[in-house]
């Protein structure tokens, strides 16, 4: 098995359902933070776990050049080497690399690249990367394309959308070819059993009752993972291009993919764009698919893209922002740098439950900050997070309440 998706009530076009993965369970529209390094920065994955994280994303282009994917690989791919028992999703590298700018080619086989730690070369194609990911051992990998630039011309945006065709065929080839190399050993029935008891199994999923019951017998989770696969999603291009996403969608349907991403946005767009292209181009996915949208957004964005019926997303926005000081909050953004914050002895987010906002003071906060402390990244980053992923609770909340409009 590799996943299972089930979606169980409908507001409009939101969708509230489940994702069932060989490393557990995940709610539906869901966020998943970044984990670009095998580490979502400042936090102990039973932090995240507290949080109720259900899935993060790992960077397959910065974990193959460090610490290299032949390292995970021996410590039972990610989840073994990062102790973390839930779902992961890893990137192709094509976004990553994409970024590089004058750092890369790209030719038909694929792309030369750069490292942007010592400037040696390197080089992803189709199959690289797809044998860099299954070596990885993420839940969920994505096809190799290539994000096409923006702003770009029709012929351009098409010859990319083309490419981006060619190279989703040679990334399912190679993953059909080679999935049962994935490295996922005895890691869930050894040292983490203790915490995967809490985790409904993949296997066990089949009858919710049943779940529940092993999880109130604590334990008896000592199944292999043998059997069980990663699922490879297709990403659909076509630039600013309404038509060319429509055809990208269409034939990437063909191809054929557990899962379908809508990538190349947030390259620099201006939002009302980018909320057109994701409403424009869901209308041609199959609605018994996962819709995942990459790289979006803030927390407004993120739920009005589930309104739309947009299944999983990520984004680096809660934890960047955090290490510079700028929070969310029931009440707008904050900006916790700012000298107004000197004596404020009110909690960030009044609204919120999460652990910062209750213990500390916006002045503690801002006292961190100033001071360059450790802590300041670790609690801001806390609280954003938490943010997130309330707004991604409420808003499955209100679909199962039937209220489409409640949570914009
Ligand atoms: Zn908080």
């Amino acid at each position: 098995m590799s996943i299972e998706f089930q979606v169980e009530a409908h507001a409009g076009a939101a969708r509230a359902g489940r994702l069932l993965t060989p490393h557990g369970e995940i709610e539906t529209p869901v966020f998943m933070p970044v984990g670009t390094v095998a580490t979502v920065k400042g936090m102990p994955q039973d932090v995240l776990e507290e949080l109720g994280v259900q899935i993060l994303l790992g960077n397959t282009y910065h974990l193959y050049l460090r610490p290299g994917v032949e390292t995970v690989r021996k410590m039972e791919g990610l989840h073994g080497f990062m102790a973390w028992p839930r779902a992961i999703l890893t990137d192709s590298g094509g976004f990553q690399v994409f970024s590089l700018n004058e750092l890369r080619k790209v030719t038909e086989e694929g792309v030369t690249f750069r490292s942007h730690l010592d400037g040696s070369s390197h080089f992803f194609s189709p199959e690289s990367a797809m044998q860099a990911q299954i070596g990885l051992g993420a839940d969920i990998i994505m096809a190799f394309d290539e994000c096409t630039e923006y702003p770009a011309d029709r012929a351009r945006t098409q010859a990319s959308m083309e490419l981006t065709l060619r190279w989703a065929e040679r990334s399912k080839k190679y993953f059909e070819e080679h999935k049962h190399e994935v490295p996922w050993g005895s890691f869930q029935r050894s040292a983490f059993s203790a915490q995967q008891t809490k985790i409904p199994r993949f296997a066990r999923n089949d009858k919710l009752g049943k779940a529940r019951n092993d999880e109130e017998e604590g334990g008896g989770n000592d199944e292999s993972n043998e059997g069980h696969t990663q699922s490879l999603f297709g990403i659909i291009q076509g630039g600013m291009d309404l038509e060319l996403r429509k055809e990208s969608a269409e034939r990437t349907i063909e191809i054929g993919f557990p899962g379908y991403a809508i990538g190349g946005l947030s390259v620099g767009e201006p939002r009302e764009r980018t909320r057109e292209v994701i409403e424009a181009t869901l209308e041609h996915l199959p609605a018994d698919k996962p819709r995942y949208v990459m790289g979006v957004g803030t927390p407004e964005e993120i739920a009005e893209y589930a309104s739309l019926g947009v299944d999983m997303m990520d984004c680096v926005l809660p934890t960047r922002a955090a290490r510079h000081g700028l929070l969310f909050t029931s009440e707008g953004k904050v900006s916790i740098k700012q000298s107004r914050y000197t004596q404020d002895a009110g909690p960030l987010d009044p609204n919120c439950g999460c652990r910062v906002c209750q213990r500390y003071s916006r002045a503690y906060l801002r006292h961190l900050y100033a001071s360059n402390e450790v802590l300041a990244q670790v609690l801001n980053t806390l609280h954003n997070l938490s943010f997130y992923l309330d707004t991604m609770r409420r808003v499955r909340h209100s679909i199962r309440l039937g209220e489409e409009s409640r949570f914009l």
